[in-house]
């Protein structure tokens, strides 16, 4: 599933393309995606234009010249491609917005969903999230004490997204290797230190994966160099078996709160 990274590079990369630009037809192929009946949808998107692009956790929000918001979140699966009509993969998307000759296709939608919201709606949905871990006012304390508060293990309580937004199963993998912890500690026997650790490791990862584009495997648009430059940085994540980078011992794929989780037993303690 796409985590902040995967919607930060989508974020940029479709700023640069569609914001201020009139969305001229919209075609639903799966009204399961949308929240509103299609006409309704039609009428209130046709014809408007794209204000601003902004992310919030796992979400996209592309907000409206009129004030309203669409709400992506892609879920597991889902993904978005920018082309023409030629260009475009291979595939039934559910939604597509078009810009001219254009069109932004979201595909894969089938948990995922793309809602029409007016701002109170928007606000409602997103009231309950934990706060953005790249934010400057996300201190190693802060760190400390929200995650103190969940009386768990680490890594169930990192993709809680009521605790901290946007984190998933690949970054907190990731990030619990880089500062060298095992996903299943108990927060309670972590140390100032730990906490330190982790705090330094959920930026230096997060930061990096927006840098390289995250771990999306397709491209948003034709010679599209930047997502999924990520994919080949993963360290632990979906490497079970293979040798551990700075030690050599294979890497453990374990399952923890029945989802995968992938560590080193030798570098992470
Ligand atoms: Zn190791």
């Amino acid at each position: 599933m796409p985590e902040l990274p995967e919607m930060e590079t989508y974020r940029t990369l479709l700023v640069q393309r569609i914001v201020h630009r009139p969305v001229t037809a919209v075609e639903i192929e799966r009204e399961k995606s949308i929240n509103v009946p299609v006409e309704a949808f039609k009428r209130r998107v046709e014809g408007r234009a794209i204000a601003n692009i902004t992310r919030r956790a796992k979400h996209l929000l592309f907000h409206l010249d009129s004030g309203d918001i669409l709400l992506l979140h892609l879920m597991l699966g889902g993904w978005m491609f920018y082309g023409t009509d030629r260009e475009k993969p291979d595939r039934t998307a559910q939604v597509v917005l078009s810009f001219g000759e254009r069109s932004l296709y979201f595909i894969g939608l089938r948990l995922g969903y793309l809602h029409l919201l007016d701002r109170a709606e928007a606000e409602r949905k997103m009231s309950g999230l934990g706060p953005e871990p790249l934010e400057y006012d996300f201190t190693v304390e802060r760190l400390s004490r929200l995650l103190r508060r969940k009386r768990s293990v680490l890594k169930p309580t990192l993709t809680d997204q009521k605790t901290i937004a946007g984190i998933g199963n690949c970054y907190s993998d990731e990030m619990c290797f880089d500062a060298g912890i095992l996903p299943n500690r108990a927060i309670g026997m972590m140390s100032d230190e730990d906490f330190a650790a982790l705090h330094r490791s959920m930026h230096k990862v997060l930061n990096e994966a927006i840098r390289f584009g995250g771990y999306m495997e397709n491209p948003l648009f034709p010679g599209d160099a930047l997502t999924g430059g990520f994919d080949s940085r993963c360290v632990v994540y979906d490497r079970g078996g293979e040798p551990c980078v700075r030690c050599g011992t294979p890497i453990v794929q374990d399952e923890l709160a029945s989802r995968k989780v992938f560590y080193c037993t030798r570098c992470q303690r």
